[in-house]
């Protein structure tokens, strides 16, 4: 073969392959290059999708946030009335002339939903002083029954004459129980004249009550009682033209109505 020839035919031959391994190589990085931007969209939509739920969760989140937040203004609130009842509660105490110290700190209105606790500690505190204090004056009923004979100047059933009634009259049955009215000392029990069987009490707040025309005496002397227990039974012992409960109140030894005692909220002042 020629020389020239040759060089040619090797030329040739070399060129083809060169542009088969140049071509090659470019195949291949497009390739790559695809295989890339298909990984990198299908990542992109994976993380969309992420952002998705993410957003989803923070919805989520938001809602029940607004739920708790709107929960402990609904807790707030019915605190607040509480308060409200608390604050009318001592003010009919406050009319019946009985000063409740409330709690240190008093009544606390919190500043912020975070004291809330403390904030309903407070107002559980108040109503146990305001209960206890309750049961320490004589509010209430001592016996159920009709007021058969009022407070004040009246006509003796005896005499006829008018004539001062220091207590009230309450319609009983024979041996209906007669309760406590408060917690306190029984000063005394037993006979009293023209008020038969009797029981007087000394409670807090300069009150005492009496019980009189009893059938039966249930408490001794020196012997403590709780608001509500039974002391007695009605009768028509004394100075009585029936069985029925004559009740009275003295405070600081000076007789009062008890009918307004009878009711916490009544508006007559003592
Ligand atoms: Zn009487």
């Amino acid at each position: 073969m020629d020389k020239k020839i040759k060089f040619l035919y090797i030329y040739t031959v070399g060129l083809t392959i060169f542009s088969f391994i140049i071509f090659y190589i470019l195949i291949n990085t497009k390739k790559d290059y695809k295989e890339f931007q298909k990984n990198y969209q299908t990542e992109i939509v994976s993380l969309q999708k992420e952002v998705l739920v993410l957003k989803e969760i923070l919805k989520d989140r938001e809602k029940e946030l607004e739920k708790t937040k709107k929960e402990k203004e609904e807790i707030e609130t019915k605190l607040k009335n509480i308060e409200e009842k608390i604050k009318k509660a001592n003010h009919y105490l406050e009319r019946k002339g009985i000063k409740v110290e409330l709690p240190e700190g008093g009544i606390y209105i919190p500043e912020n939903s975070k004291k809330i606790h403390l904030y309903a500690g407070n107002l559980e505190k108040s109503i146990t002083k305001l209960l206890k204090t309750i049961q320490d004056i004589p509010v209430g009923v001592p016996l159920y029954g009709k007021i058969t004979s009022g407070f004040g100047v009246r006509r003796d059933p005896f005499t006829g004459k008018k004539a001062f009634h220091t207590g009230i009259d309450l319609r009983a049955t024979f041996k209906q129980p007669v309760f406590a009215t408060a917690n306190g000392k029984v000063v005394y029990a037993g006979w009293g004249r023209g008020y038969g069987k009797m029981v007087k009490i000394k409670h807090k707040y300069g009150f005492t009550t009496l019980y009189a025309h009893m059938y039966y005496i249930k408490v001794k002397t020196g012997q403590y009682v709780k608001a509500g227990q039974i002391i007695g039974y009605a009768g028509s012992t004394g100075r009585s033209t029936g069985v029925h409960l004559h009740y009275e109140i003295r405070r600081y030894g000076k007789l009062i109505d008890p009918k307004k005692m009878l009711y916490l909220n009544s508006k007559n002042r003592i």
